[in-house]
């Protein structure tokens, strides 16, 4: 079990408070920041006092005081030296890996990414000369085989979306630093549950739109690291996010902040009810993939590395076969059962359903999804946590026979 304890990091070992003793962090709207004396301009411009070395702020797409709260909560939450936010996910993965790899540099993949980072290293990052191999992220070995002298960056979701696959984030580690190569995490599916860094990855990245932020609100996103690749991202010369500017706006950083004291409790209980849901649906027969099921077949390599105070996560799915079969049970669990939404994203208080193959990774051409055993009939549940879970699992049970699937 790993010995980082994210909730005393975030709660106990420190504390953030507004202007004026506030029980809530002050909201700092400022883009802009006076300085008392003129000479002390020219000296933050050559980076000799800046927020990071308890110096003033300049402007807000640098450093923003209240977007930096957020930043030191998620930082002590994967036990990183620093965090920047993002406007949204894929500004944190775009930014984190154009801020490593040039023209000519290499990535090794998990095959199992989110649909828009699947567009983002297949796509759009060969059109910059970084090309990216994909492998199957249970095998550690085929990143191994897949890495050329050019390699910089090895990717992984912990829990690959959507088909769930989990990457085993100590051996990636463990070989990626034997070959000098960066390991880069998306967190996304599994805040609490799973602290990457502390398995020996580089780099986390987050959707903060997902889970931590837990409202379907907002978009959002971070990149937990070092604090030599903070100042990196935020150089004035180079800086990808800097340069780019996917500025988190405070107003967003504050309502995340004020979500962050219930992510726990939340997490807990998208995992108590998913498992729940997953046990039922396996008793009764139905095509169900939950990592927390100890018939899972990778259940236990995902024991030996999560929190278990924050279960196994939110997230399962039934494949269906075919998307007819998919869309009539989405349809029955929705206008019907009142189980759920049919919605991407995850993350949120209701239910969320979505057939991946057709939706979040639309972007992954079909051979591709056949290879990464996305089937076109994969429905994927975000668990959420309203009403009773007496009610939903008798609502599961009706939609799964209305749609013939039991
Ligand atoms: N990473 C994962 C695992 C996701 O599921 C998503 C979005 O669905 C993203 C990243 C992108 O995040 P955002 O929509 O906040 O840009």
């Amino acid at each position: 079990m790993p010995h980082h304890d994210p909730l005393r990091a975030m709660w106990e070992a420190r504390r953030e408070f507004g202007e004026h003793g506030g029980v809530c962090p002050s909201i700092e709207r400022s883009s802009t920041f006076t300085v008392m004396d003129p000479t002390v301009m020219p000296e933050i411009f050559d980076g000799l006092r800046g927020p990071e070395k308890g110096g003033c702020f300049l402007y807000s797409r640098h450093f923003n005081p209240t977007v930096d709260v957020l930043a030191r909560y998620l930082a002590a939450m994967e036990g990183t030296e620093a965090a920047v936010c993002t406007a949204s996910g894929m500004s944190a993965i775009a930014c984190s890996l154009l801020q490593i790899c040039r023209g000519g540099d290499h990535i090794v993949s998990s095959d199992t990414v989110y649909g828009g980072t699947h567009a983002l290293l297949a796509e759009l990052l060969p059109s910059m000369q970084i090309e990216t191999t994909f492998v199957d992220p249970r095998r550690a070995e085929d990143f191994v085989a897949a890495t050329r002298p050019t390699t910089r960056v090895w990717y992984t979701e912990t829990m690959g979306n959507p088909t769930l696959k989990i990457a085993d984030i100590r051996a990636l580690a463990r070989l990626a630093h034997e070959r000098q190569i960066t390991l880069v995490v998306d967190n996304t599916f599994t805040p609490l549950m799973l602290a990457p860094a502390q398995l020996g990855a580089d780099i986390v990245v987050y959707s903060l739109t997902k889970f931590v932020n837990g409202a379907s609100d907002m978009i959002a996103g971070a990149i937990c690291c070092s604090q030599d690749l903070q100042l990196q991202l935020m150089g004035l010369h180079t800086g990808r996010v800097m340069l780019f500017g996917p500025t988190m706006d405070p107003r967003a950083a504050f309502d995340i902040i004020q979500r962050l004291p219930s992510l726990g409790l939340r997490m807990q209980e998208h995992g108590r009810r998913a498992l729940a849901l997953a046990r039922r649906a396996e008793e009764l027969g139905a095509p169900v993939h939950y990592p927390g099921l100890p018939s899972h077949p990778q259940h236990a390599l995902l024991a030996s590395m999560v929190n278990p105070d924050f279960g196994f996560g939110g997230m399962f799915t039934i494949d269906c076969r075919t998307p007819e079969l998919a869309e009539r049970l989405m349809a029955a669990l929705q206008n019907e059962e009142r189980f759920g939404l049919i919605a991407v994203s995850l993350g949120y208080f209701d239910t969320l359903m979505s057939c991946s193959g057709s939706s979040t990774s639309s972007e992954i051409p079909p051979e591709d999804q056949e290879r990464m055993e996305l089937s076109p009939g994969l429905v994927r549940f975000a668990v959420g946590y309203t009403g009773t879970l007496e009610a939903r699992l008798g609502q599961m049970e009706r939609g799964l026979r209305s749609a013939g699937l039991l």
